[in-house]
């Protein structure tokens, strides 16, 4: 199997351009093996007096794994599905990203209009035959001619319908979070095909539990005008 997880060292510059664009990424461990290496996000630069030193570049910034995953868990928070919200953002070898998409009923067909549900007497009346995967949405958004030799950062494995897109679209690695559908047929068949068209499938392990967005980090002012009152 290819499954493989991996924790990257970031390698950005000053002006967010990549210094280890064709590094090849650590590999820490494969799937099902015991890891401790959830761990705490690194400590920001600190001088002696314990703030931080402005004089020496952040070193608590996001690891390209973290940021584009990140970036797939964002576009999820878009999904309208009550009990799954999956994203999935595509990367090309420049480390830049040139596609994303999550998991929604297609173009001009109302999701006020479509079930939702995922279990009923008439599968019609579940979402399966109708919704769109974020992998689907993904390769569809994509900004460049196509997505040969890309990667793609999805929450969760791809099912066997994806792994088919993955495959035509010429997308050549898949990172992913949760692999919680593993024992199902959909994922037993997609790692079929991924294993026989040689797309390498690689489980994301995070260091952090959560990242934060905050409004207000570029000035407080911009959400709660009482904080210009309340800081000197
Ligand atoms: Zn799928």
């Amino acid at each position: 199997m290819a499954t493989e997880t991996r924790q990257e060292s970031a390698g950005c510059t000053e002006n967010g351009n990549s210094r280890d664009l064709m590094d090849t990424p650590s590999r820490k461990r494969r799937v099902g093996e015991v890891t401790d290496s959830i761990s705490t996000p690194e400590k920001k630069t600190c001088s002696s007096n314990g703030r931080v030193d402005l004089n020496k570049k952040r070193s608590d910034y996001l690891e390209w794994d973290e940021y584009f995953m990140a970036v797939a868990f964002l576009s999820a928070q878009r999904s309208k599905d009550p009990s799954s919200q999956v994203g999935a953002c595509i990367v090309n070898s420049e480390k830049k990203i040139v596609g994303i998409g999550y998991n929604g009923m297609p173009n001009g067909c109302s999701d006020d209009k479509l079930p939702w549900s995922r279990t009923a007497e008439n599968r019609l009346d579940t979402k399966y035959p109708y919704v769109c995967h974020a992998e689907l949405n993904a390769i569809l958004n994509k900004n460049s001619a196509d997505v040969k030799g890309c990667t793609m950062y999805v929450a969760l494995f791809p099912c066997n319908e994806c792994a088919k897109l993955v495959i035509q679209s010429g997308i050549r690695e898949i990172i992913f979070v949760s692999d919680k559908y593993h024992h199902t047929p959909e994922m037993t068949a997609s790692r079929t095909l991924l294993d026989l068209a040689g797309v390498k499938y690689t489980q994301f392990v995070p260091k952090r539990q959560q990242i934060t967005i905050a409004f207000d980090a570029i000035n407080p002012t911009v959400t709660n005008p009482l904080a210009s009152i309340a800081s000197p």
